[in-house]
């Protein structure tokens, strides 16, 4: 299991039961479990919608889109099964925090597909893990038997006449399998590659039938919604970005983990309260605000509400809640390359400018930093990149270029330094630690 941390500016709601012991269903009752979907059992569909969609709640696996507005679009009336999808697929670098979600609260997250089931009227719910969280599988499924086992799943639950049942499916491990449409090719047994839209999943998703996706941390937070309110989850974040969210805090700070905060809270104090600053003999470069796909700021931008409408203001995206803090020993060069390698390698290869694009991009990155490069390739850097945006089928192709083009343009000095035969910080950081006297 990961190291649970903890800060005192934290605001504990998806993440209160952890360490609590609540993968076990009486403890989970103790701790109010399964209190919201008897509420829900009660309550009619449109005011379930109506108030998952006043607390303010967004998408919390990158997208942000206003959860109760998503769910609003499934049509009541359908020929065929509805479903509810449970995107655990969580593979952006950077990003941990469903894991701690299906480790310590694994119930959570069979509430909130449950309460969304009865929202839309759905009788099946999937929890899609990522394959390389096929440790947790045990967790998941046993905690599933549990709930059928007290009647919270299968035929007319807790005597309500509803019925619904709750399926786990482990995936193999493609990063391209958490874009949502790529995620229901994969559940469907095909290769995990995008569909083109529209039509969207929330008419014709799963099997055709009409269907609500939703990443694990925003159908978490749904029973703690509904118990506590959509006024109260609201008020914990800023206008338009209701309630917390996990971020998980990595690279080298005095306290990297996974800490949950209200929404709008500032990065800057993130970074040097709650993580508590820079590990000794650091410096702060740059961060990564919301996984690897998104546009990184430098050190004289991080005095910046993190909530989705501040971080898209100064041009940049919340995302997946992954903040990287990228030190001074870190080459921007290398970094790009890193990202680009690994973009490159988790393309599907279905479109021509993702395909094609992060493959120059990676062998152009791999020879300028291996001291091949020449200046032209850091404006066809930016040209290429900047001709990848918009012109995929899914965001892949988006996720790849938009770090790329943000380092090429805030970093450029340190790419003409490689070129001008400047020592590379990689290198220099690589000599300190070699050197007797750090020794
Ligand atoms: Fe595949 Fe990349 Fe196109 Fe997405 S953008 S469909 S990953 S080739």
């Amino acid at each position: 299991m990961a190291d649970l941390v903890s800060h005192p500016d934290e605001v504990k709601v998806v993440s209160k039961r952890f360490g609590l012991g609540a993968t076990e269903i009486d403890r989970y009752l103790e701790l109010d479990g399964y209190k919201a979907v008897r509420k829900a059992l009660g309550m009619a569909p449109e005011s379930i919608i109506a108030e998952v969609k006043d607390s303010g709640l967004r998408g919390r696996g990158g997208a942000g889109f206003n959860t109760g507005l998503k769910w609003s679009f499934v049509p009541k009336q359908s020929p065929k099964p509805k479903y509810i999808l449970c995107n655990g697929d969580e593979s952006e670098p950077g990003t941990c925090k469903d894991r701690l979600i299906f480790e310590h609260d694994p119930h959570s997250v069979i509430e909130g597909v449950t309460i969304a089931g009865l929202a839309v009227g759905a009788h099946v719910g999937y929890i899609y893990i990522r394959g390389e969280y096929r440790y947790l599988s045990e967790i998941m499924q046993k905690a599933i038997r549990q709930a059928y086992a007290r009647g919270f799943l299968g035929k007319n639950i807790l005597g309500s006449g509803f019925d619904f049942d709750v399926y786990w499916h482990g995936g193999a491990g493609a990063y391209e399998v958490g874009e949502e449409s790529a995620l229901m090719e994969s559940l469907e047994g095909k290769r995990g590659i995008p569909r083109i839209r529209p039509p969207f999943p929330a008419v014709v998703g799963l099997w055709g039938g009409p269907t609500v996706i939703n990443n694990a941390e925003t159908l978490a937070s749904v029973p703690h919604i509904l118990l506590g309110g959509a006024e109260w989850y609201a008020k914990l974040g800023t206008p338009k970005n209701g309630g917390t969210r996990l971020f998980c805090l990595s690279g080298r700070l005095n306290r990297p983990g996974v800490y949950e905060l209200p929404m709008g809270y500032n990065l800057k104090k993130m970074i040097y309260d709650v993580g508590g600053g820079m590990a000794q003999g650091h410096t702060l470069k740059a961060v990564v605000p919301g996984g690897s796909s998104t546009p990184l700021l430098t050190r004289e931008e991080i005095d910046v509400p993190m909530d989705f409408d501040s971080l898209m203001k100064v041009g940049s995206m919340l995302g997946s809640g992954g903040v990287v803090i990228v030190d001074d020993s870190a080459c921007m060069v290398k970094f790009a390359l890193r990202i680009m390698s690994f973009y490159q390698h988790e393309s599907c290869g279905w479109c021509i400018p993702c395909r094609e694009g992060t493959d120059w991009l990676k062998k152009t990155l791999t020879r300028f930093h291996s001291g091949g490069g020449v200046r032209k390739d850091i404006d066809d850097l930016q040209y290429l990149s900047e001709n990848m945006l918009g012109r995929t089928f899914c965001p892949l192709g988006d996720a790849a270029a938009m770090p790329t083009i943000s380092i090429v343009k805030k970093f450029r000095k340190e790419f003409e330094d490689h070129l001008d035969g400047k020592p590379c910080p990689l290198e220099k950081a690589e000599a300190i630690e070699r050197s007797p006297v750090m020794a």
